[in-house]
């Protein structure tokens, strides 16, 4: 039987890349959907029943994480194996919990992810780019982009096309057609986002826009909205630059070459994605092949085919998802040696 224990950012998505390979395997799953966002995993149980999934194969339990459902789930000696997808200090914890009767674990976790814009690239591509990879769900996303780094030709013109794009977003309601941009998940997530938004001017970041909450109507106010938000000027020492954010923001740093952007780029524990922007297709190999990261796009970013390997480097993972690498996951390998 395989533990999933899953996040909230994503939750359908991420939950089944796990279980369609895991059943598809033979396996029995038991989900542990994230308490934030209990619903879509309880109608997938709903579907398997309607479909005649025999009783026992899918099967979900609700609840916390730490001391409740899903540390008792790790925990239990019923479990063969453990994939997991969160963050990387819940990530020590359930490596711990499946220390105990030496279970597998797969494990995609937090990111702290660069975005490279080389002089050369295609301007309004890369914009629109690393628009989207820092900012699409209000930026809670772990492939997102929180570090940005551009070449310094381009970086004034940069900054000034990403702000443009951020003052122009539309917050309001999925419902309401002339809104394109929704608040966080939680007013805790909102607390701890707006935080790093007061430790950016602290630690001295020029704050090129938002840093604040918009102004809402007053039937919304009671939503976790935050702007998105552009830094510069920070050191990379900054706690900002360093720690997922996980949200609607990011820092913006000019570099001179090739070879400074590798060694920032790489100066962090994480190692999850890279999104590059060149039209230079020979650079693109050598940076892509030089970045400590699991995934890197070209030109592209969250282009995903499910049959390749998706995961992360450093600590932002253990294993990789996707096609065979799943069913190394989700099998069990032997070897049988017949003397003829
Ligand atoms: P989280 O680690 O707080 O929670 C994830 C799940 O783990 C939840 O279901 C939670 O209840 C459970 N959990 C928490 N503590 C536990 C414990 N001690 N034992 C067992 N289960 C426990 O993460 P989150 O806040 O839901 O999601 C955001 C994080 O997920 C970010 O760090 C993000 O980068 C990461 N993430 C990574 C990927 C990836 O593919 N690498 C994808 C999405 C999100």
């Amino acid at each position: 039987m395989i533990a999933v224990v899953c996040p909230w950012n994503a939750p359908f998505l991420l939950m089944t890349w796990k279980v369609g390979p895991a059943l598809a395997c033979g396996n029995t799953v038991v989900v542990k959907p994230s308490e934030e966002t209990p619903l879509s995993a309880t109608l997938l149980g709903e579907v398997m029943n309607t479909v005649g999934v025999p009783p026992g194969v899918y099967n979900v339990v609700h609840g916390f994480g730490p001391g409740a459902a899903g540390e008792f789930l790790t925990r239990h000696d019923g479990v063969d194996a453990i994939t997991f997808t969160g963050e990387t200090r819940t990530g020590t914890a359930i490596m711990k919990a499946a220390a105990v009767g030496i279970r597998d674990v797969s494990f995609e976790l937090g990111g702290k992810n660069a975005g490279i814009v080389f002089a050369d690239a295609d301007f309004d591509a890369a914009v629109d780019g690393i628009f989207r990879s820092a900012f699409m769900n209000t930026g809670q996303v772990c492939l997102g982009t929180e570090r940005v780094y551009v070449e310094r030709p381009l970086f004034d013109r940069f900054v000034q096309a990403l702000k443009l794009r951020c003052e122009a977003v539309k917050f309001g309601r999925p419902s309401d057609p002339g809104a394109n941009y929704g608040p966080l998940i939680s007013q805790e997530h909102r607390r701890k986002v707006l935080s790093y938004y007061e430790r950016a001017v602290a630690e001295g970041a020029t704050v090129v826009t938002g840093g604040g909450v918009p102004p809402m109507p007053a039937e919304l106010a009671d939503g976790a909205w935050v702007q998105p938000t552009l830094w510069t000027g920070l050191p990379e020492t900054a706690s900002v630059v360093r720690e997922e954010i996980f949200g609607p923001c990011c820092h913006v740093r000019p570099f001179d070459s090739e070879d400074e952007v590798v060694v920032l780029a790489n100066a962090n524990r994480y190692g999850l994605s890279t999104t590059l922007w060149t039209r230079d297709l020979a650079r693109a190999h050598r940076v892509a092949a030089a970045i400590e990261v699991g995934i890197t796009w070209v030109n592209s970013w969250f282009l995903r085919d499910l049959r390749t390997a998706f995961g992360g480097s450093k600590q932002s993972g253990i294993g990789r998802e996707g096609g065979v690498h799943s069913l190394e996951f989700y099998t069990d390998l032997r070897n049988v040696c017949i003397k003829l």
